[in-house]
């Protein structure tokens, strides 16, 4: 391969690493926006399972209301039956039954303020969240904008890029070309040509046979590594 193709390939290598690196930041910037998407996931999900519990905290505070209403009309009745009672026995059997109903409301009473503490706590706890996931939407809504134009810029440039490819390769020999993207599509790093530094294969880090780096310096033909069939120069 003479001097001009290979430095052509290089050229080509250089552009293909300038579009790939471009993608990888498009790639990034989208993954970026799924971790965004996460977060006010996490937030949302958190409001929701307090939204959950504050609707039971409220079911058994009704509940109770209605037990303590109840109570409370059993002990009206049976004042009422207080005046009517004609022996001193009935008197005092009326009176221990109010007594327990009262103590019993008092009970409920304590428990309903419970409820009530761990309500206003949840509401605060609620809020709180809310106001978070507020903050965490407004600044993902900003970063993520920054990150659309940023992106477009990037599409833009990469599709810029692959226009000067396409121009660029009618230059290369075909032969020459094909091969490359033959190499090129197997390589993870998309690299395709390998300089030979010290008798090693830059692509591979392998020593390379003397034969192999002798025939790389005359520049008569395409040399390619016999481990990772990089293109050498
Ligand atoms: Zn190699």
């Amino acid at each position: 391969m003479i001097t001009e193709n290979i430095e052509k390939l290089i050229k080509l290598q250089n552009i293909d690493i300038e579009i790939l690196e471009k993608e990888e930041e498009i790639n990034s910037l989208f993954q970026k926006e799924k971790e965004f998407n996460k977060k006010i996931e996490i937030e949302e999900k958190k409001i929701k399972e307090i939204k959950e519990e504050l609707k039971k905290l409220q079911l058994d505070k009704k509940e109770k209301e209605l037990e303590i209403k109840s109570y409370e009309e059993e002990v009206k009745n049976l004042n009422q039956k207080l005046d009517n009672v004609k022996t001193n026995k009935e008197y005092e059997a009326l009176l221990i039954e109010i007594a327990n109903f009262k103590k019993k409301i008092s009970e409920i009473e304590e428990q309903l303020l419970i409820l009530m503490e761990a309500e206003d706590e949840k509401i605060k706890k609620e809020k709180f969240i809310e106001e978070e996931l507020k903050k965490v939407k407004e600044d993902v809504f900003k970063k993520m904008e920054e990150e659309k134009k940023k992106a477009e810029e990037l599409k833009k440039e990469v599709s810029k890029k692959k226009q000067e490819r396409e121009i660029y390769i009618k230059e290369i020999p075909s032969s020459d070309y094909l091969l490359y993207e033959k190499i090129r599509k197997t390589k993870k790093d998309n690299i395709a040509i390998a300089k030979v530094e010290d008798g090693v294969c830059s692509g591979c880090n392998m020593s390379l046979p003397t034969y192999i780096v002798e025939m790389v310096k005359k520049k008569e033909k395409v040399v390619q590594c016999e481990n990772c069939s990089r293109i050498l120069y």
